[in-house]
């Protein structure tokens, strides 16, 4: 195909600019929703406030508190002191792969990633409101506990096999986070009365898709975190639309100028065709026998022998018109050539 590359380069170009306008809409979406927000403080009688709205239930509210598990915690693994309520627990393998350019470059892989977590509430004094399904959360702000680096002591064997397989091994990072118990975070979502344990108040993710947060930052600064993410993907919207853009031009230009060029091309020829054709009119001889006249015009000599018959009966002008079979026998038509007669 002609235009191959430019295609291939505006199809990525294309499903770049896709992503990152949904992921524009999604910021822009979510900072509506959160300033939308109603905030309460957990302390405040919610009971009350959810009694006095339709369904017992408020579509989307920031509340504030101070985590505690509602049973037993889940206590670290490096540290047996730290207690929290949802843990993860992830291992990398950092390489240093080769690249298709020929560099060596740092890469990390996912090895293994454990989730785990324990029902806990947000409490303020008396008053406290359970979350639900807090791994659901777009944002789940946690503490790292440890973060360690084991590196990897390549032997002789190891150094050849990396030079040959273009992956050198760099170590292991193991990492701990944790929600801890007694950590003051902000909870964004659907507030509604539990139907288990009469009175009791949980924050779950809205029905309606809009995000769910469970963050350690106010309401303010996760406004301003949203409101820098969707100028960042505008920016990259602006950047990926103006190459495609750029590419669009480029094969509509390159486009335009091969048709010119069969358009000039195609014009000479027929300048050409006809120049050739004028010049045989003014050398023909006009006094002819019968027999020496084309059969198809029957005004210009005979001029061109038809293969495999071997008919003389065309002039050439008329021969660029006939090109299956021969006007006088039938027989297919495999070459013209020009006939003398001396
Ligand atoms: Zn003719
Ligand atoms: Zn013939």
């Amino acid at each position: 195909m002609e235009y191959l590359g430019e295609i291939i380069a505006l199809g990525v170009d294309g499903i770049i600019f896709g992503i990152c306008l949904k992921q524009y809409y999604h910021c822009k979406n979510a900072l509506t929703a959160v300033k939308g927000a109603e905030f309460y403080d957990v302390g405040t009688d919610l009971g009350k406030i959810l009694d006095n709205t339709s369904g017992q239930k408020l579509d989307y509210v920031a509340i504030r508190g101070i985590v505690k598990p509602l049973g037993e915690p889940l206590y670290s693994v490096k540290n047996k002191d730290l207690a929290g309520v949802v843990q993860k627990l992830s291992v990398k393998e950092h390489v240093v792969a080769r690249t298709t350019t020929g560099f060596w470059s740092d890469q990390e892989r996912t090895i293994q990633e454990v989730y785990n977590n324990v029902p806990f509430v947000l409490r303020h004094g008396s008053y406290k409101v359970e979350v639900m399904d807090a791994l659901a959360a777009e944002i789940l702000d946690m503490d790292t506990i440890s973060d360690h680096f084991e590196p990897s002591v390549p032997t002789f064997t190891d150094h050849l096999w990396g030079f040959f397989t273009g992956v050198r091994q760099r170590g292991l990072q193991s990492t701990e986070e944790m929600l801890r118990d007694g950590a003051i975070i902000t909870g964004i979502g659907e507030l509604s009365k539990t139907v288990a344990r009469s009175g009791g108040i949980r924050l779950q993710p809205p029905l309606n898709g809009t995000p769910y947060y469970l963050t350690s930052m106010s309401v303010t600064s996760l406004l301003r975190k949203l409101d820098d993410r969707k100028k960042t993907y505008w920016w990259l919207c602006v950047m990926f639309g103006g190459i495609g853009l750029l590419i669009s031009g480029i094969v509509v230009r390159r486009y335009w100028k091969d048709r010119e060029e069969e358009r000039l091309a195609k014009e000479l020829r027929e300048s050409l065709a006809a120049s050739r054709k004028e010049r045989r009119q003014r050398v023909r001889d006009k006094d002819l026998r019968e027999d020496q006249i084309c059969v198809v015009c029957r005004s210009n000599p005979k001029e061109i022998i038809l293969l495999p018959c071997g008919h003389v009966c065309l002039c050439e002008d008329c021969a660029e018109g006939i090109i299956t079979q021969c006007p006088v026998c039938r027989t297919t038509i495999s070459q013209k050539n020009p006939a003398y007669f001396i």
